[in-house]
């Protein structure tokens, strides 16, 4: 296929000190020469790889200057695209920039649209689409782990896994031809109890995965949190001393509405979205407002349950209700306002009632926010449950973000599943090729390697123009 060779600005739009223009495919040099005056080595064809030139951009028309710009010239492959590159190094300002991009097109080249440049790195097999997408993780990233699992997966982390995964189902793929093929023969080493294992050994691989699909959502699209408890429990002076710790608060997600406002807070590197229908002060007070029916409801839709109870009060018959109903739910149980002497709730009665982590704070002298913190990274990150350590900072880098890579693996797990039951009921080898290529199309999409056009399609034009 001939490629066509494409430009856009790769810097955000509006004034900045420099904006860069990038050009891809073939005719890259071609179109520089006819826009770019150099100031020193003024023989263009003369370049060599992956330097630099001061000079000026002219229109190809008329020879008008146009900026005075740096000229990165790069000869493929050892390019993002793997195709000849040059990028314009202009001044900021939209109109340099605009006007050296009409002079560019000019020359011949094309608008590149939304993600095109990565889509030809893909293309061009210098990325798989697993680290493709990982490029606009690394860009919308939201906290720092978000930041380092996207990188680790720009860097192929992921993508060996899904390879070494995809290998053993190679293998397992010829075991079952053999045996389809000398179905009389008496091949030791093709036992079933063999097929068993290795079955056995991939599925607990894809579980391992999924599990980090799971930690991995709430790195991307933050926890889905409410504050419940009584009126005056001190639901709003939690909220408050929350926001003091943040260390950012991110902007409002685009596309949630007016009218369901989330605020989205960095807890030590967890991403909390606090849900809000009116105003966070007003509906803090679900309790109050809505009423116990609709407060579990609520409960029961949110990634992460903060409960609220006054310390200095004894528990109430509604409260207790809630409680229990929250065993098997992830929630953490605050006794508040332990900076008074007055007490009546003791952990240990709470936990009787309902076996979930609780922690002692004052929510006005931002006391046991850390411990709070702390607490949710092991929910997250760890199986609390069976106390077991959180994930060590590499295995944190290693979560699986995308929603498509989830949906994948947990589709291969099925397969895989269906396989082991049916090698069991000493199912016909013929029957079993079928799900085992199901399990292996599925892992593929995650790299692309039998990924659909349409589905790429829609990929790729979720980046933004320049990528
Ligand atoms: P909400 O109705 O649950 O949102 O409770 P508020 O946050 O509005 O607090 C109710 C009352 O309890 C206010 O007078 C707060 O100052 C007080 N309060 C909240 N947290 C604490 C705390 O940690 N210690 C003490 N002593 N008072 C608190
Ligand atoms: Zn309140």
């Amino acid at each position: 296929m001939i490629q066509d060779t494409i430009a856009a600005v790769s810097t955000a739009i509006g004034e900045g000190a420099i904006g860069i223009i990038r050009v891809s495919g073939p005719d890259a040099m071609e179109i520089v020469d006819k826009v770019f005056k150099p100031r020193y080595a003024k023989d263009i064809k003369n370049w060599s790889s992956h330097t630099l030139h001061l000079g000026t951009v002219i229109h190809p028309d008329d020879g008008k200057a146009i900026d005075e710009v740096l000229v990165a010239w790069m000869k493929g492959p050892r390019t993002f695209t793997t195709e000849d590159v040059a990028e314009f190094h202009c001044h900021g300002g939209s109109l340099p920039l605009r006007e050296t991009l009409e002079a560019i097109l000019r020359a011949g080249a094309r608008a590149a649209e939304p993600g095109e440049f990565t889509k030809r790195a893909f293309l061009g097999g210098r990325l798989d689409l697993a680290q493709a997408e990982a490029i606009m993780e690394v860009i919308q990233s939201k906290t720092r782990d978000g930041l380092g699992a996207a990188l680790s997966q720009l860097e192929g982390h992921l993508s060996k896994k899904i390879k070494t995964i995809d290998e053993q189902l190679l293998q397992v793929m010829a075991h079952l031809e053999a045996l389809i093929d000398f179905p009389e023969e008496d091949l030791p080493e093709l036992s079933d109890e063999k097929l068993l294992s290795d079955l056995e050994n991939i599925r607990t691989k894809l579980e391992e995965l999924l599990r980090r699909a799971e930690s991995g959502k709430v790195l991307r699209e933050g926890w889905k949190t409410v504050i419940v408890g009584r009126p005056n429990v001190g639901k709003s002076s939690l909220l408050n001393a929350l926001l003091d710790e943040q260390r950012a608060i991110v902007t409002d997600i685009p596309g949630t509405t007016r009218d369901a406002i989330e605020e989205m807070i960095d807890l030590g590197g967890i991403p909390l979205r606090i849900i809000d229908t009116a105003g966070i002060r007003e509906t803090t007070d679900l309790v109050e407002k809505l009423g116990v029916e609709k407060t579990r409801q609520y409960m029961e839709q949110a990634d992460l349950v903060l409960f609220v109870l006054d310390g200095l009060e004894e528990i109430t018959e509604e409260e207790k209700e809630l409680l229990q109903s929250l065993a098997d739910r992830p929630a953490i149980i605050l006794i508040n306002k332990s900076d008074i002497k007055d007490r009546r709730l003791e952990e240990k009665d709470i936990y009787n009632l309902v076996k979930k982590p609780i922690i002692s704070i004052s929510a006005r002298e931002a006391w046991g926010i850390e411990e709070l913190a702390e607490k949710i990274r092991h929910l997250v990150f760890g199986d609390e449950a069976e106390n077991k350590a959180i994930l060590t900072s590499n295995e944190r880098l290693d979560l699986i973000t995308q929603a498509r890579h989830r949906e994948a693996i947990e589709r291969a797990l099925q397969h895989i599943r269906q396989m082991i039951d049916a090698v069991k009921l000493q199912t016909s080898a013929d029957f079993l090729t079928i799900d085992l290529r199901a399990a292996w199309e599925a892992l593929g999409e995650i790299t692309g390697k039998t990924v659909g056009e349409d589905v790429m399609d829609k990929i790729f034009a979720s980046f933004c123009i320049g990528k």
